[in-house]
Parts: structure tokens; C-alpha cells; sequence
């Protein structure tokens, strides 16, 4: 084991041992090397266990190495696998779309309980990027009329993969917005769920490299104040909510007050922010209706 290059027939063992020193040297977390190595050779955690002297093709080795270098500089493990877990399921994902968070799985959760709790059918998910979101609520619940919209094209190929994989029936759209739903033949939502762009837009220089310099800037970028997208969405969802339907958003941890205002100016109703596991306010839920015609 000597250079930082590998080549020829190597054994697991060393493979792993050279990469995760190279990960550890650039910061990151060296027991990446291991979901790198099965990725390149096919082999599950408990093969690579038990057979930690097996040889590895050439062909195999040198794609683990490449993978190797592509993580110390910076690109994110889950664009360089392909996949991204997401409420324990998994999902294509590439640098057309943002990768799924932990956070978002909280939003999806509470989405959950209210479309079992109101028996709400037909759902929106507004800025879907890789589709994780309708595709999941798809699989955790029968009987859904999922939608999916977003502006970019890349982005809904990634999505419209994932419904296909996981065999749930989502209609995407295009389009900036609500224009994306424009000229459809589709009706009004009992809930509509967005995780929008919302860093501000200075803000986002100072983010992670993984983030900034990998992740579409245009699934992060909120504008000037972070909060260009819940304008928008929340002025247009009220006319595409069934009266008395919900509205479920992710927010950054310190936009509770703001967005709780512009959903009350648009006359949005029973406003209930909530915190993730973390503690911060990550998500705000409310409802379409006048005051009088819903029983708070
Ligand atoms: N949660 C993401 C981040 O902090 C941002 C997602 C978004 O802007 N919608 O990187």
C-alpha cells in the first residue's frame, strides 16, 4: 500500500483502508469509503466482512477509486451513488435535483396524519424536484391522486424515474409554479405540500461546498429574503386548495414569523407551525377557508 493511486488487483481490505485515510485526509466522513466500495463491486456490507482479502477486478477497483476522489472533492456521496434514502425508501437521485432530507420526512409524516385523519385525496406536491415526496405518500397511503410540478425538466425525469420505480401513479407538470397546472384539465387539491427554494440568496455562498457547489442553486435560491416562493405559493394555493384544504410547507429554521405572516395576510387559517427533532421551527401547516366556514 504505498501512493495515492491505486491500481492492479487489490483485495477489499486495502481498497477500504486507502479510501477511507484519503476521505479522513479531506474531512470527510471515512465510513463513506465502505458504501463506496459496495457501490463499485456489488458487494454488501457483510460480504465485504466476512472476505475482507477477496480480489477486486481492476475495472471494479478503479471505479472505486474515482468515486473516492469525486467525495474528497466535494461532491455528495448520495449524487455520486445515484440513490438517496427517503423515508426508508429508496430514490434515484443527480445533480438535477435536490437530495432528499431528513427534515423533509417530518413534513411528509405530519402531511400523513392529516390526509388520514381528513381523508384527503388529492395531493400537490409543488416543487418536487426528484418526486420523493408524492412518490413516498404514494407508497404509505392507497387511494391518492398524487401531482407533481416543478420548473425544471431535469428534475421531473428524475421524479417521473422514481414514481416508475416504485410503481406509484404520480402526473407531474411543468412550469413555473402554478403556471405548471395552467391549461390542465386537473382540479382542485385537499392538500398541497412544498419544500420550495428558500436560503437567501447571500446566504447560500456561505453553505457547505456539497451544497452550493453541487446541488442545483435553483432548489435552494429563495431570493433576496428567502421568502420570494411562499409569496407566490401561498397567493396561488389558496386558488387551487378545495375550500377548507391544507397547505403543508418547509420552512428555514428562522422563517416561523415571516411565513406565518404572509399565510395570514392571504387569509389562510388555524396557522400551526411545528418543530422538527432538532428543535427548530422547520415546517408550518394551515388552511384554506374563511374563519366562519371551518370549526377551529
Ligand atoms: N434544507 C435545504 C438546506 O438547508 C434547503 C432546502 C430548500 O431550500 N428547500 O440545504
Amino acid at each position: 500500500m504505498s501512493g495515492k493511486h491505486k491500481t492492479g488487483h487489490e483485495q477489499l481490505r486495502d481498497l477500504l483502508q486507502w479510501g477511507r485515510s484519503l476521505l479522513e485526509e479531506a474531512d470527510k466522513d471515512g465510513r463513506e469509503a465502505r458504501l463506496l466500495l459496495e457501490a463499485a463491486t456489488g458487494l454488501t456490507h457483510v460480504e465485504i466482512l466476512v472476505d475482507p482479502t477477496r480480489p477486486v477486478s481492476r475495472s471494479m477497483a478503479e471505479e472505486y477509486e474515482r468515486n473516492i476522489w469525486r467525495r474528497t472533492a466535494g461532491e455528495p456521496l448520495q449524487q455520486i451513488l445515484g440513490t438517496a434514502d427517503f423515508m426508508g425508501f429508496e430514490f434515484h437521485v443527480d445533480k438535477h435535483v435536490l437530495i432528499p432530507r431528513p427534515e423533509t420526512e417530518e413534513l411528509v409524516e405530519w402531511a400523513l396524519e392529516t390526509i388520514r385523519e381528513e381523508g384527503a385525496v388529492r395531493i400537490l406536491d409543488m416543487c418536487t424536484g426528484s418526486g420523493c415526496i408524492p412518490v413516498s405518500l404514494g407508497l404509505l397511503q392507497d387511494g391518492l391522486k398524487l401531482h407533481g410540478a416543478d420548473l425544471s425538466w431535469d428534475a421531473l425525469e428524475v421524479a417521473g424515474g422514481n414514481a416508475s420505480k416504485h410503481r406509484v401513479e404520480v402526473s407531474f407538470h411543468q412550469g413555473d409554479l402554478f403556471d405548471a397546472l395552467k391549461g390542465t384539465d386537473v382540479e382542485a387539491f385537499d392538500l398541497i405540500l412544498s419544500n420550495p427554494p428558500y436560503i437567501e440568496s447571500e446566504t447560500l455562498k456561505e453553505l457547505m461546498p456539497e451544497v452550493v457547489g453541487h446541488e442545483p442553486r435553483m432548489a435552494l435560491d429563495g431570493g433576496p429574503d428567502g421568502l420570494a416562493f411562499y409569496r407566490r405559493i401561498a397567493r396561488d394555493a389558496r386558488k387551487w386548495l378545495k375550500e377548507g384544504g391544507w397547505l403543508f410547507l418547509e420552512i428555514g429554521w428562522n422563517q416561523e414569523e415571516a411565513v406565518r405572516k404572509i399565510l395570514e395576510k392571504e387569509g389562510y387559517v388555524q396557522i400551526t407551525p411545528r418543530k422538527d427533532l432538532a428543535g427548530h421551527w422547520r415546517m408550518v401547516r394551515a388552511r384554506s377557508a374563511d374563519d366562519k366556514e371551518v370549526l377551529v
